[in-house]
């Protein structure tokens, strides 16, 4: 399958052009960005065919397939609207889009147009969380009680531009690191935060939008999660802890791109720890996402899961603004 890529970013430099190429028979024939200069050099620095400042141009192309979008954030609803309205798959960045609307218009419009439309969370696809996932599935830890994850890491000077600058297009630590945190907890867990309380701030770095949060969301089941996000904390280190009636998960190092990281489980037989792959997050999401184009399986993460980790993190703005605890509105998904 032909791929466009629409977006000149580091995640799609650093990451996904190989994750595409890895797969058999797929290559990214597109490169779109606003930029007539730097769309150029990308073409050639990545030995892209075509490179174009118009949306219009690579999703016109009946050979491409699927488009990947990794623009910044208020880019992505209109972009994905116009290569679903062009019957091509769509594999898109998180948070799916600025607000509820705009998600739940991407995915419906997806399914109502039949083609494969993915949310790019690659915590999901890591060997860590999927060995965890078994842990909690097979009962490992008895009837879970609490879940905390520690996402409090340091922004990369490179990418300290429109994420610490700009709540226009999207900024602040809520939409891009609270929605992966959103994803992880479902997907460990099985079932959505029902409500949250939160707090933030903007310690030296967010000009303008939050660097920092910290939130408490109550799980339909009485579990509890708690979760701290920062672009400000050059040495906290990320991890995972889950708590249940029979054990404990420790996974540090977990909450990151690369598959990296520990996990050790603690039950009432001592300490055990826990081996898994460690494969590439990413070229496991395309390859999940791919096989779904192909009628095998779903997404990783499909759109209601974009929809609902971006509910929840729009819900932990609204606490941490109004100081009220917010019911999460899955927006009918
Ligand atoms: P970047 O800041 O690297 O790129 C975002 C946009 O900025 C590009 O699409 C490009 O616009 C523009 N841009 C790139 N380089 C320059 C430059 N030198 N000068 C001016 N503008 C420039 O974004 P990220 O890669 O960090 O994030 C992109 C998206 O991917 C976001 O939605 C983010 O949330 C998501 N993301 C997801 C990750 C994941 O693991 N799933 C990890 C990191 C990001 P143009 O469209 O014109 O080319």
């Amino acid at each position: 399958m032909n791929w466009a890529f629409v977006g000149a970013s580091t995640i799609a430099s650093q990451h996904m052009v190989n994750a595409v190429r890895q797969q058999a028979g797929n290559e990214v024939t597109w490169i779109v960005s606003n930029s007539p200069d730097r769309v150029k050099v990308w073409a050639k620095e990545h030995n892209f065919a075509n490179a174009t400042t118009s949306l219009e141009d690579a999703i016109s192309d009946p050979e491409v397939g699927a488009v990947y979008i990794s623009s910044t954030n208020e880019k992505h609803h209109a972009q994905a609207m116009a290569a679903i309205a062009a019957k091509k798959h769509v594999l898109c960045e998180k948070p799916l889009g600025m607000t509820l609307q705009e998600a739940t218009e991407m995915v419906r419009a997806a399914n109502a147009a039949g083609v494969t439309f993915g949310t790019n969370h690659h915590l999901r696809c890591s060997g860590s969380h999927r060995a965890i996932r078994k842990l909690i599935a097979q009962g490992r830890v008895g009837k879970v009680l609490s879940l905390r994850i520690h996402h409090a890491v340091h922004l990369p000077d490179h990418l300290q531009g429109w994420r610490i600058n700009s709540a226009d297009s999207g900024g602040g630590v809520i939409p891009d690191i609270v929605v992966h945190d959103a994803d992880v907890t479902r997907f460990l867990l099985q079932e959505d935060p029902a409500n949250v309380v939160a707090q933030m701030t903007s310690s030296g770095m967010g000009q303008g939008v939050e660097d920092s949060c910290m939130s408490v969301w109550t799980m339909p089941s009485g579990a509890m999660v708690m979760t701290h996000e920062s672009f400000t904390h050059p040495f906290a280190g990320s991890s995972l802890e889950v708590h249940g009636t029979q054990g404990s998960i420790f996974a540090n190092g977990v909450m990151t791109q690369r598959p990296v990281g520990a996990i050790t489980l603690v039950t009432e037989a001592g300490r055990d720890e826990i081996a898994f792959p460690d494969h590439s997050l990413y070229v496991m999401g395309v390859s999940e996402f791919v096989a779904a184009t192909e009628g095998h399986g779903r997404p990783a993460a499909d759109g209601p899961d974009g929809v609902k980790s971006l509910s929840v993190a729009l819900s932990v703005r609204e606490a941490a603004k109004t100081g009220q605890r917010v019911e999460v509105d899955y927006g009918g998904f």
